[in-house]
């Protein structure tokens, strides 16, 4: 059991005001050893604290009786002692209170004492006043002042006072069958008054529903009642609108006897800021949403246009009727493999080829086998050469040119030689019904270090030129090479 005794430092020790102006009284009064006189201190005392003091005489069995107990104390315990002993108390109490008294009545001087209270369940800890005093015949009494320390009502009290939510306790008022046909306030806070916008007209004892304007919400209500009939705590985001403005309350609801707690938070800047930020959010998402989709028309529209691109630079490059390269581009792609070539220092071989006496097959099958004749050739050409180095080019009319990068003379001269052979043994499809067999005249030059291609396909040229002259489909080399052959 939790007990202080005090002999020193009363005043200072003590919650009760009373406390110092009882021991200012006490020395007034007091002798040596016997402590006050009874009778006149008990005078003075009665009228004034009466209703907080307690007497209590000595028994000659170590025991103590209850000649006066106070009206307030009695309120407090919940019953009156008068007439019993301190040994009828509960045992713990008894022998402290019997020992404290034993004390004082020995020492002939004040004790001031705090002990809990075991029995009482509204007060937790008692604080006294013992005073020695000695009647005029003798017989020794004790003055006590008792006290409870009003210590949880003012804990209460100070949170209610200093809590940055709302607190209101609700009590449930019941009808002859137990419904519960309103509730009313029995606590509130100053916060929870302005919360509820009352500002600081008082709330105590009102209706809860017609004072609290969320408790106007038929569900809010209803769990409010549920809380309260289950005995079982709850909590409750809303908003109420007072005077235009809009009030956003987290309420905790907890049950508290017959009736509930409500603790209030106001939470109307955070729910604004979230609300923003969500529609902001929101906003982004649909930005997001329409930039992913312009991106991606975007980059379909560029591939559509490197498509095209890729499409007009095909038919810029190549022949309408052949799909051989023009000799445009030829010239550009033999100038750029002749640039490589020159770093990689190889030989490099040209090839011009022209279909003997072609005028002789328009007039004798017409302009249109001619094309096909024409058509079928490019395509014996592209079977002949490799793909992925060497350029086949329509220079006009039934002229190709057959450029071969890293190919001496004896490579293209081969390769001149294949390419005849099959005209010689393959006839070339014309239509479903019509092939025909032609030949070809082919000059052959091979690259000089540092030269043109100008002058490269120039000599290739004056040796087809050459082969035209030598009667037709056959082979001439540029004299360069003869000379050197030689
Ligand atoms: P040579 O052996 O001397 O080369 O005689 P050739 O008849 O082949 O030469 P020439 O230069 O006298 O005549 C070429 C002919 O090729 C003239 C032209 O009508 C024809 N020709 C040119 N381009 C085309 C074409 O695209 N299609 C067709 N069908 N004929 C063409
Ligand atoms: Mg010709
Ligand atoms: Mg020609």
């Amino acid at each position: 059991m939790y007990q202080e005794v005090h002999t020193e430092n009363i005043t200072a020790r003590a919650h009760a005001p009373e406390v110092a102006e009882l021991l200012r009284r006490f020395a007034v009064h007091a002798r040596a050893e016997g402590g006050a006189p009874y009778e006149a201190f008990a005078a003075e005392l009665m009228p004034i604290f009466g209703y907080d003091l307690m007497v209590l005489a000595p028994t000659s069995d170590g025991d103590y009786l209850y000649t006066h107990y106070g009206r307030e104390i009695i309120r407090y315990v919940g019953g009156n002692r008068l007439g019993e002993r301190v040994s009828g108390m509960t045992p713990q109490v008894a022998r402290f209170t019997i020992a404290c008294c034993d004390q004082a009545l020995a020492d002939g001087k004040p004790a001031y004492t705090v002990h809990r209270s075991l029995k009482t369940v509204r007060v937790c800890l008692w604080e006294r006043l013992v005073m020695p005093t000695t009647a005029e015949n003798g017989d020794r009494f004790l003055i006590i002042f008792s006290r409870p320390l009003q210590f949880r009502e003012e804990l209460l009290t100070t949170v209610l006072d200093t809590s940055p939510s709302g607190i209101v306790a609700l009590r449930a008022i019941r009808d002859d069958d137990g419904n519960i046909e309103r509730t009313l306030i029995i606590t509130a806070n100053r916060r929870a008054a302005l919360i509820a916008g009352h500002g600081d007209a008082p709330l105590l004892d009102t209706d809860a529903r017609e004072s609290l304007p969320f408790l106007a919400d038929i569900l809010i209500w209803r769990r409010c009642l549920y809380a309260i009939e289950l005995r079982r705590g709850d909590l409750i985001e809303t908003s109420f609108t007072r005077d235009g403005k809009v009030t956003w309350l987290q309420i905790a609801i907890a049950p508290l006897g017959d009736g509930l707690v409500l603790t209030l938070t106001d939470v109307s800047d955070l729910t604004v800021a979230n609300q923003t930020l969500q529609s902001r959010a929101a906003t982004l998402a649909l930005e997001i949403g329409r930039e992913r989709a312009t991106r991606r028309a975007l980059s379909e529209e560029i591939g559509h246009r490197e498509e095209r691109e890729q499409e007009l630079r095909r038919l810029a490059e190549t022949d309408p009727l052949t799909a051989l390269l023009n000799r445009r581009s030829f010239t550009e792609k033999a100038n750029a493999a002749i640039a490589a070539c020159d770093l990689s220092d190889g030989d490099t071989s040209l090839v011009m080829v022209d279909l003997d006496h072609f005028k002789s097959v328009n007039d004798s099958h017409g302009h249109g086998a001619g094309d096909a004749v024409i058509r079928a050739f490019a395509d014996l050409l592209l079977g002949s050469v490799r793909a992925d180095h060497d350029l086949v080019g329509r220079f006009g009319g039934e002229e190709f040119a057959i450029f071969l990068p890293c190919a001496d003379l004896a490579t293209a001269s081969k390769k001149a030689q294949r390419i005849q052979d099959a005209l010689a043994t393959r006839s070339l499809p014309v239509s479903e019904t019509l092939a025909l067999t032609v030949s070809a005249s082919f000059g052959i030059a091979t690259r000089r270090p540092g030269e043109t291609l100008t002058h490269f396909i120039e000599r290739a040229d004056r040796a087809l030129y050459r082969a035209k002259n030598d009667g037709r489909n056959c082979i001439r080399i540029a004299e360069a090479e003869i000379a050197v052959a030689a």
